[in-house]
């Protein structure tokens, strides 16, 4: 099975509890204004992996917890992911998916699979005027977190970085996680990550 995405990182203490790898897709309907990841907004092809292979790097990757899908829209590709998500849980690791679907618009089956996977759920369109510099894991008030399995609660929030900085060999900064304006305003040559 395949699996469009934007890019991943293999290890990152801001996109949910502990040290996790993160999926960014590639490909998102909703649109919402003043997203961070216009980028992911296309349905176009950047980078098709097999999900299988996905999986096997993210069971590769020392020292993680879980894995965070976000992007990008993740339920426009649930099956896909509902696959990773099985192999990687059969190996004991959590699963933190954000959405900008609320959890009632997610009826689908394959929807509903990948629910069932998952342990904790960001849900909700980003609305800008509602930006959340306060609360770790929201781009916005509006937005809910589900706890889905008994795995994390509302104190494993702590355990999460609120913003990362990722230096890549070829110079370029990434920011990633829930920076305030000022932080963002100091890295004039970032690739947006969040
Ligand atoms: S915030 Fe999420 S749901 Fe909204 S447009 Fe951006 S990627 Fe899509």
């Amino acid at each position: 099975m395949l699996l469009s995405l934007a890019r991943t990182i293999p290890r990152s203490a801001a996109n949910g509890p502990g040290q996790r790898f993160v999926i960014w897709v590639q490909g998102c309907a909703i649109r919402c204004p003043g997203c961070w990841n216009p980028d992911t907004w296309a349905f176009e092809t950047r980078q098709l992996r097999d999900t299988a292979a996905i999986a096997d790097e993210i069971l590769a990757t020392v020292g993680i917890e879980g894995v965070t899908f976000t992007g990008g829209e993740p339920f426009h590709q649930a099956a896909a992911l509902v696959d990773v998500a099985c192999r990687v849980r059969a190996a004991g690791l959590s699963v933190f998916v954000f959405t900008g679907y609320d959890l009632h618009e997610l009826t689908r089956p394959d929807h509903r699979e990948l629910l069932a996977l998952t342990d904790v759920l960001v849900s909700g369109r980003y609305v800008q005027s509602q930006r959340s510099f306060e609360s770790e894991w929201r781009g916005s008030t509006n937005q809910g977190v589900h706890f889905m399995t008994a795995l994390y609660s509302e104190a494993s929030m702590a355990e999460s970085a609120h913003v990362e900085f990722h230096l890549a060999p070829d110079g370029q900064l990434a920011v990633t996680g829930f920076p305030v304006p000022q932080l963002l305003d100091l890295a004039p040559a970032r690739e947006n990550l969040s």
